[in-house]
């Protein structure tokens, strides 16, 4: 059973979710953190590194300098521009941050002075947490820009370590882009957190018609609500109107927001607030595990 955890936008309590419900899960529990442009589960989980190794990218090209005769086939070849010559059109190089990987070019050099490379684009990690969960997670290279990649890896990871029995619980990354769908690939459950805001509304509604169109089964939280009565009654409508199943609101407190510094996640936090996050962490279980029944 994999459960991921989206938002439309960052800054709605999406990995504090997904460590409240892992949390929640216990040892039992994978945790894939897919966010790889802001890595943060293994701060929300007090996670322990147990290994690490390289993510490698690629192919990149670039031009062999003593292969190269200089007869300039490849720069027409290239729809992005990103093969350069100095003035005196013998030297030709790849600017690497404006060439898209496509190989074009190597089809038109006469001499196979192009040639394709990986490169060590991140870093992919098990870590292990405090109450017996596993964590994958990754971290790309700033300027890298293959992370619907990396995810996949992640993902992949996650499931390979996977006994057969366990929840997979994914942060998926802010948005609606290549990584967020390369997230939402094998979800059986997507936990939409919709934070409570006019802006939170709209990307939430548009990553719910993204999942909709991968024939996901969706459910939401409502979060931070209690700020704007109107806004909070716009959201309910919205899910009902979209059939989307509400598991809970969590109200904004200021205290939920300290619980990382204190080793803790939502569900250990007291007064209203933690009460409504616990109960909402225990709705999507048992949703989950009738989806597991049924
Ligand atoms: S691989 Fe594609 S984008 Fe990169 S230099 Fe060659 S043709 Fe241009
Ligand atoms: S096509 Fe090949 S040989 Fe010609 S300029 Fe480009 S890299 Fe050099």
């Amino acid at each position: 059973m994999t459960i991921t955890v989206a938002s439309g936008k960052g800054g709605a309590g999406k990995t504090s979710l997904a460590a409240a419900l892992a949390a929640s899960v216990g040892s039992s529990c994978i945790v894939a953190d897919c966010d790889v442009d802001a890595a943060n589960g293994a701060i929300a989980l007090h996670a322990r590194l147990r290994e690490s190794g390289p993510y490698f990218a690629g192919p990149g090209y670039r031009i062999e300098p003593s292969l190269c005769i200089g007869c300039g086939r490849c720069m027409p070849a290239c729809r992005f521009n990103a093969i350069r010559t100095d003035k005196t059109r013998r030297t030709y190089l790849i600017a690497e941050e404006l060439c898209e990987r496509c190989g074009a070019c190597t089809d038109h050099c006469p001499v196979d002075a192009i040639q394709g490379f990986t490169k060590e684009a991140g870093r992919l990690s098990v870590s292990d947490c405090p109450l017996g969960m596993t964590l994958i997670h990754a971290e790309l290279v700033p300027g890298e820009d293959t992370s619907g990649k990396l995810v996949n890896q992640v993902r992949r990871r996650a499931d390979t370590i996977n006994p057969g029995n366990a929840i997979i619980i994914v942060d998926a990354p802010p948005g609606i882009g290549c990584p967020v769908i390369a997230s939402l690939s094998g979800a059986d459950i997507v936990l939409l957190v919709v934070d409570s805001t006019i802006s939170g509304l709209r990307d939430s509604l548009r990553l719910s018609e993204l999942a909709a169109g991968m024939d996901k089964r969706i459910i939401a939280i409502i979060n931070k609500t209690g700020l704007d009565e109107e806004i909070d009654n716009k959201i309910r409508v919205a899910m009902t109107q979209s059939s989307i199943p509400v598991m809970g609101e969590i109200p904004f407190d200021p205290l939920l927001r300290s619980v990382e510094e204190k080793d803790l996640t939502w569900i250990d936090v007291a007064g209203e607030a933690g009460l409504k996050a616990k109960a909402a962490v225990r709705a999507v279980l048992e949703y989950a595990q009738m989806q597991m029944i049924y």
